[in-house]
């Protein structure tokens, strides 16, 4: 039983995958789009979910944050901005996108956006995209638009995956950017993070075992109240023993995923430097 515990949050914010796959497919993708078969959420369910959450939270979710694959491929993404506004009128709605499809989105998309208040966020790929445009359009409807990792060359973080799931859950979950703070929701059950629930796309794709149970994740519908869910996700869950949060990788120069399974696990050369280090650590007794 893990001990380990992130300060409560007094307000939910969370965010949904609209579609698994991707039109961009980032090497060592957090939520492993490169490796997923195509998939788009059903709009109705979610929005079954939009509306348990309110119910127990009420104005309570500070942000909600349509993400993907890549958002701006689900054909019904319009109701899922006006569907999440409806059931949520004072919470902050963000889009999160590569922008590869923005500058041909079509008119109905842009007034949804500005009726609705959605802060449009673009991740600042090394990739050619209309931005003059955007921001032309973004003005023209009244928009906002941010960018992340503006000004700055964008690189990926290697999220180290380690299949034989011994790791220190309490340890991994404390050192996790991710932990109590990239809330999920997948099919009416809250996550604390991206990667235990969408880790089913790494296991299909590459007939891995990584074992996910119900333990990693909250049914909204059985969860009595807000609390209960907020306790919930602030402690670790069962898949953090698969995350290695002692093996840092870091500034790796962004390509396109070769859909290999290294983007993942370590290679030969990175785990006889895990292994030096591991050796280290347990010289100096520490975990
Ligand atoms: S499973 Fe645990 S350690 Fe891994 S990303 Fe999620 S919260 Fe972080």
């Amino acid at each position: 039983m893990s001990s380990y515990m992130k300060p409560l949050k007094k307000k939910l914010r969370f965010e949904v995958n609209l579609v698994e796959h991707c039109n961009l497919n980032c090497i060592g993708c957090d939520h492993f789009s490169p490796v997923a078969e195509e998939g788009f959420t059903d709009v109705d369910k979610y929005e079954r979910d939009l509306i348990r959450l309110s119910e127990l939270f009420g104005d309570d979710v500070s942000s909600i944050t349509l993400v993907g694959g890549e958002p701006l491929m689900h054909p019904q993404l319009i109701e899922f901005i006006k569907r999440s506004r409806r059931h949520f009128p004072k919470t902050g709605l963000g889009l999160f996108t590569n922008g590869i499809l923005l500058t041909r989105m079509p008119a109905q998309f842009w007034e949804a956006c500005r009726d609705e208040k959605v802060v449009i966020i673009i991740t600042n790929y090394p990739i050619k995209i209309d931005n003059d445009k955007i921001r032309q359009l973004t003005g023209e409807y009244g928009i906002q638009l941010d960018y992340s990792w503006e000004n700055k060359l964008k690189t990926m973080h290697k999220l180290v995956l380690d299949p034989e799931g011994k790791g220190d859950v309490d340890y991994n979950f404390k050192k996790c950017y991710r932990s109590n703070s990239c809330i999920f929701l997948q099919d009416g059950r809250l996550y604390t993070c991206t990667v235990a629930p969408t880790a089913h796309h790494l296991n299909k794709h590459f007939d891995q075992k990584l074992e996910m149970s119900e333990k990693d994740s909250i049914d909204i519908y059985q969860a009595q109240s807000a609390n209960e869910i907020l306790e919930f996700l602030r402690r670790p869950i069962p898949f953090c023993r698969y995350c290695d949060m002692h093996t840092k990788i870091k500034g790796i120069t962004w390509k396109q995923s070769d859909k290999k399974l290294t983007e993942w696990y370590l290679t030969d050369e990175e785990k006889k430097k895990r292994d030096f280090w591991r050796k280290v650590r347990g010289i100096f007794g520490r975990k």
